[in-house]
C-alpha cells in the first residue's frame, strides 16, 4: 500500500486540494508526538507486566484482603503506580475507585463488589471534554468462576493495563486542554461489569467523552496458526450507532453514513497518526465492533452513546486465552509473559498515546454538521464553531474509500462551499483545527457522524425515541447504586 506524507501544512484561506492514498488527517507534523512515542519504554512495560501476573490470580472474585495475592492486591499496586506518577507531575493525576455491586450469569447470586483503578489528568482549558483509555485488570482461568486457581493473564490483559500506565506516565510530563482518564477495569470476564462502571461514571460526572481507547489483548504478535505480524495493530469499530433512533437508521440506510459513525472515524485517525508519527507499525482497520460472537469494555461506552473502538493485537493464539497454564500433548496452554511480544506492546502504546495526545490537544470536531448540495454542481458543508478551533478542514473521499482523501481549508469560517464536488459521489467531514495545527479526527455529517451523545433521554432517564434493536446483552444487573468515592485513602481501598 502506498504511503503518501503530507509535507506542507495548509495555509488557512488557501485553497488546496490534496489526494493521498493513506495518511490524511492531521495536516501539520507535531515534533510533540515524536517525543511521546519516543518516551514509551518496553522495559516498563515488561516490568509491569511481570508485576501484575505476580499476583497468582487478578480474577474478579479472587481474595481482596490478601497482600500478595487477588484482586485487591493487583487494584492496590495500579493504585500505586498511578500515585508514583502523579508525585513526578505535581499532582496532575486524581485517583479514584469507583465501585458497584453486580450479580449475573457469572458473579455469585447475592452479587460482588467490582472496583475500577482510575486515574484522572485534569485538563487545562477544556476538562469536560474526556479521552478515556481503558483495560482490564481482572483475569480467567478456563472455568470462568474458578476464582482460587492460578490466572496469570500475562495478555489478557496485564499487556493492556502495562499499556494503560506507560500512557499515563508518558504524557504526565506534558499538559493538555482536554482532560485523559486511564481506567484499569476490574469484572470484564465476569460481564464487562468494570466498563459499564467507568461508562456510568463518565455519565454521572457530565464527561462529554470524545473517545474511549478500549486496549484488550494487545502484546501478542504470534497467532496460533504461525501467523506473524509485529507491525499491525487491529482497531475495531461500529459502523454505525449502536444506540441510533429507528427513524435515524431510517434515514442513514436511505443517504450513508452506514460507516462514518464517529468511532469509525477515530479509527480512522488513529490509522493516519500511525502512518505519520510510528516507525512501520500500522492500523489495520476492522469493520466491526468487536471480533465475531466477543466484546469487550469499549461496548459499554457505546451503549452509552460515546465512541468507542478496541486495539487488539494482529493476530491471536486461541491456546493461550481463557486457559488453565498446562502442558497437553506437548501443546502450550495459558497467558503466560513468555508469550508477550514487548516490542510490539511497546508500538501499541504509543499509538494509545500518540493518539490520547492528539485528541486532546486538538479542538472538538465541529457540532451540527450538516451537507447541503441536492441537484446542484457545489456541496455546502455548514457548522456550529467549535471552541477552541481556528480553523477548519473539509474533507471528502470517494463512497468505497476507507479513507479521507481530499482536503480544503475552510479557514476560520462556520461553512464552505466545495465547487463542482458532485455531493451524490462523495463522502463528506469536516475536521476541527487549533491555533497550533492540531486537528480534531473528521466528523461526518448528521446524526450517523455526530460527536454529540445520543439518543435524546427524557425525564425518566429513557431514551425519547423508539431505537434500533441492539444485539445482545453483555452481563447481568447491578445491585444497588454505583459508589463513586473520590480517594484510595480514606477508607483503606481498594
Ligand atoms: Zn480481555
Amino acid at each position: 500500500m502506498p504511503r503518501i506524507r503530507l509535507l506542507s501544512a495548509l495555509v488557512a484561506g488557501t485553497l488546496v486540494t490534496i489526494t493521498v492514498f493513506a495518511a490524511p488527517p492531521p495536516v501539520n507534523n507535531h515534533p510533540e508526538l515524536h517525543a511521546v512515542a519516543g518516551a514509551v519504554k518496553a522495559s516498563n512495560l515488561h516490568a509491569t507486566d511481570v508485576a501484575l501476573v505476580g499476583f497468582g490470580t487478578r480474577h474478579t472474585l479472587s481474595t481482596t484482603t490478601s497482600k500478595t495475592r487477588g484482586i485487591g492486591a493487583a487494584r492496590r499496586w495500579v493504585a500505586a503506580q498511578f500515585e508514583t506518577i502523579s508525585k513526578g507531575c505535581d499532582g496532575c493525576l486524581e485517583i479514584v475507585t469507583p465501585s458497584q455491586v453486580f450479580t449475573g450469569k457469572r458473579m455469585p447470586k447475592a452479587g460482588a463488589e467490582v472496583m475500577d483503578v482510575v486515574a484522572i489528568q485534569r485538563g487545562t482549558s477544556d476538562p469536560d471534554r474526556v479521552i478515556v483509555m481503558t483495560a482490564h485488570l481482572d483475569s480467567r482461568r478456563s472455568d470462568v468462576m474458578d476464582a482460587a486457581g492460578d490466572s496469570p493473564g500475562a495478555n489478557d490483559d496485564a499487556a493492556g493495563v502495562a499499556a494503560l500506565i506507560e500512557t499515563a506516565r508518558v504524557l504526565s510530563k506534558h499538559r493538555f486542554p482536554a482532560t485523559l482518564v486511564y481506567s484499569a477495569d476490574s469484572g470484564e470476564e465476569q460481564g464487562l461489569y468494570g466498563g459499564k462502571i467507568i461508562a456510568q461514571y463518565a455519565v454521572d460526572h457530565g464527561w462529554k467523552v470524545e473517545a474511549n481507547l478500549n486496549n484488550d489483548m494487545v502484546g501478542n504478535s504470534h497467532g496460533g496458526n504461525g501467523a506473524h505480524d509485529p507491525h499491525t495493530i487491529r482497531v475495531f469499530s461500529e459502523g454505525t450507532k449502536s444506540n441510533e433512533t429507528l427513524e435515524q437508521a431510517a434515514y442513514r440506510r436511505y443517504h450513508g453514513g452506514g460507516v462514518d459513525s464517529p468511532s469509525r472515524n477515530i479509527a480512522r485517525y488513529m490509522a493516519a497518526l500511525a502512518e505519520q508519527y510510528l516507525d512501520d507499525f500500522h492500523v489495520r482497520m476492522v469493520y466491526r465492533t468487536d471480533r465475531w460472537g466477543r466484546s469487550g469494555d469499549q461496548v459499554p461506552f457505546l451503549d452509552q452513546g460515546f465512541p468507542a473502538v478496541r486495539l487488539s493485537e494482529s493476530n491471536e493464539n486461541y491456546d493461550h486465552q481463557h486457559q488453565n497454564v498446562r502442558v497437553e500433548n506437548g501443546v502450550h496452554y495459558g497467558d503466560v509473559v513468555s508469550g508477550v511480544d514487548f516490542d510490539y506492546l511497546a508500538n501499541v502504546t504509543r499509538l494509545d498515546a500518540i493518539t490520547m495526545a492528539s485528541l486532546a490537544m486538538a479542538p472538538p470536531p465541529p457540532p451540527d454538521l450538516a451537507v447541503k448540495g441536492a441537484v446542484a454542481y457545489d456541496t455546502t458543508l455548514s457548522w456550529q464553531p467549535s471552541p477552541g478551533a481556528a480553523s477548519y478542514n473539509a474533507w471528502w473521499r470517494e463512497t468505497t474509500a476507507p479513507q479521507w482523501q481530499h482536503v480544503q481549508s475552510a479557514s476560520d469560517a462556520d461553512s464552505v462551499v466545495l465547487k463542482d464536488i458532485i455531493l451524490d459521489d462523495w463522502f463528506f467531514g469536516v475536521s476541527a483545527v487549533s491555533k497550533g495545527g492540531w486537528e480534531s479526527p473528521v466528523e461526518f455529517p448528521g446524526f450517523a457522524g455526530s460527536f454529540a451523545r445520543s439518543p435524546k433521554l427524557g425525564p425518566d432517564g429513557k431514551p425519547v425515541d423508539a431505537l434500533y434493536p441492539s444485539f445482545g446483552r453483555f452481563g447481568g444487573d447491578a445491585v444497588g447504586q454505583p459508589s463513586w468515592r473520590h480517594d484510595t485513602k480514606s477508607d483503606g481501598h481498594p
